[in-house]
């Protein structure tokens, strides 16, 4: 399903060009047009879903899929050092465009990019709350 008012939508189905490193029925992957690095992509599912939690479980499984072949063309093609995978949900995380999609950020010596967090403290005891929390 499409949603006409989302731009990832018309992107990854053609109605609005990009520039295309890969295609399929299913998926389309496209250069980043505020790149974090050389060769940012971003995959499209061509179906729409807000977010991880509306993707199903079989796209999920395939744009991982894609990450790896994709990210391992970028590291031996653009001769990257490293690459992240990112993947935002909900403005508080980032997410700025409400279409699922996974980041491709190739990573060099010395971008000047940060992709990671300050490590925080916890106790043991907060530990086992945590995990029995989200166990549910
Ligand atoms: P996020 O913050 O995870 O939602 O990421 C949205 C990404 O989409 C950002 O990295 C933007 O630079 C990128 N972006 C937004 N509009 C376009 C567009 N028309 N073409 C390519 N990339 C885009
Ligand atoms: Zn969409």
């Amino acid at each position: 399903m499409k949603d006409e008012n989302c731009i990832f939508c018309k992107i990854a189905n053609g109605e609005i060009p990009s520039k295309t490193i890969y295609e399929d029925d299913d998926f389309r992957v496209i250069l980043d047009l505020g790149p974090a690095t050389k060769g940012h992509a971003l995959i499209l599912p061509k179906e729409h879903s807000a977010n991880l939690f509306e993707l199903p479980e079989e796209t999920a499984g395939r744009a991982m899929k894609l990450a790896k072949k994709l990210g391992e063309q970028m590291v031996t093609n653009l001769k990257a050092d490293g690459l992240n995978i990112v993947q935002n949900n909900g403005e508080t995380a980032g997410q700025t465009v409400k279409h699922f999609h996974l980041h491709l950020i190739p990573r060099y010596k010395d971008d000047g990019q940060n992709i990671l967090w300050k490590p925080g403290e916890v106790s043991a005891d907060e530990l086992e709350l945590i995990k029995e929390q989200i166990k549910g």
